[in-house]
Order: C-alpha cells, then structure tokens, then sequence
C-alpha cells in the first residue's frame, strides 16, 4: 500500500496516465515476473521514467505524449505531443 501520487506525463489525448499504462511494463522490464515483484508505485516510477527518457512523442515543456492506440488512432504523426 502506498498513498504516493502518480507522477505524470500522460496522454494528450486520452489523459490517461503512463502510470496507468500496464503495456508499457513489456518496454523496461526483462520480462512480466519483474515488474510482478514490484510495489504499485514503483511500477508507477518506471512507466513513467520509460515515457521520459524513451518516448519519441513525449514533451518535456508539458509532460504530455501520446499512448500507443492514440499514437495510431492520430496517424502517426512525426514530432512530438504538443
Ligand atoms: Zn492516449
């Protein structure tokens, strides 16, 4: 149990939160029993950290950037989430 708060980013679209994102799990961890051994908030951390430092879409002046459905559902677009 933790009651820390989910950092951001999130989507510009769809306002979810990469926290929230259980997908992103298959990016950073070696494999699913990693982040299974992990507290909430620390798989938080890492969704959040990936978005920052691995995310093509992400903006760092708005902490926004697009989810993979969105990313898809928009086109594709070049650049970054506004
Ligand atoms: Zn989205």
């Amino acid at each position: 149990m933790s009651d820390n708060k989910r950092p951001d980013p999130r989507c510009g679209r769809c306002g979810k939160l990469a926290a929230d994102m259980a997908y992103l799990d298959t990016f950073w961890a070696e494999d699913a029993s990693v982040s299974q051994r992990m507290e909430e908030d620390e798989r938080w951390r890492e969704r959040a950290e990936y978005i920052r430092h691995s995310d093509g879409t992400y903006n760092s002046a708005t902490e926004r950037f697009w989810c993979d459905p969105c990313y898809v559902a928009i086109g594709t677009p070049a650049g970054r989430c506004p």
